[in-house]
């Protein structure tokens, strides 16, 4: 009926949870719920396979703010605005990478084993809804990815970067950190301070969940 088998995470068939290899027959009663709505209890299976290592994304082409949302919040997160639907398949599938588009049509491939279906359309309330997903308010550490390839963040010497920075901030600002991926240079200032209000706002969140 149009639904990705990753949006499927519980199925009663006339009051009994079954899996996907259940056949239908003649009268059958079902219920399906997605992950909101299953019913908390223990004769109930989920069907939606447990994340257990490190949490890893990739979004697909329309999901580039959500994207570097996660990379703020420490989240691992390939994402390309050339990444085809058969290239995002292969890579979650070689990697475990948690699927994340607006695309139902990507999610029903069959290689995809992790994936979601995103409901909001704005970018911060996509983060809430992910964040909440897949358990990941407990898990965010802020500023240690680079915002434009995911490359992971490390500190640098000021003396090695010195042509690098604007002369006000070479004369303010002591701490910086460089991507070991794309040699982008990040500092503490306004806009740091900007996405360390973002990130209380979106921890506020979580107390309201
Ligand atoms: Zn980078």
């Amino acid at each position: 009926m149009g639904v990705p088998h990753t949006e499927v995470n519980a199925i009663l068939i006339n009051g009994k949870s079954e899996d996907f290899s259940y056949l239908l027959k003649e009268g059958d009663t079902i219920k399906i719920y997605s992950f909101f709505t299953t019913p908390k209890h223990q004769e109930i299976s989920e069907l939606q396979p447990k994340i257990k290592e490190k949490v890893r994304f990739i979004l697909d082409v329309h999901l580039g703010k959500l994207a570097s949302f996660l990379r703020m919040l420490g989240f691992d997160t390939l994402y390309s605005h050339t990444f085809e639907d058969a290239e995002i398949a292969d890579i979650s599938e070689l990697e475990n990478r948690i699927v994340l588009t607006r695309d139902k049509g990507v999610l029903m491939r069959k290689k995809i084993s992790y994936g979601y279906y995103v409901r909001e359309t704005n970018p911060k309330k996509q983060l809430i809804e992910v964040l909440k997903r897949f358990y990941l308010f407990e898990k965010i550490t802020p500023f240690q990815r680079c915002l434009n390839c995911n490359g992971e963040l490390e500190k640098i010497d000021k003396q090695l970067i010195l042509d690098k920075i604007p002369e006000a901030t070479r004369k303010y600002i002591n701490n910086f950190h460089r991507c070991l991926n794309c040699n982008q240079i990040y500092w503490s200032g306004s806009h740091l301070q900007n996405m360390q209000n973002f990130i209380n706002q979106i921890l506020l969140e979580k107390i309201n969940h």
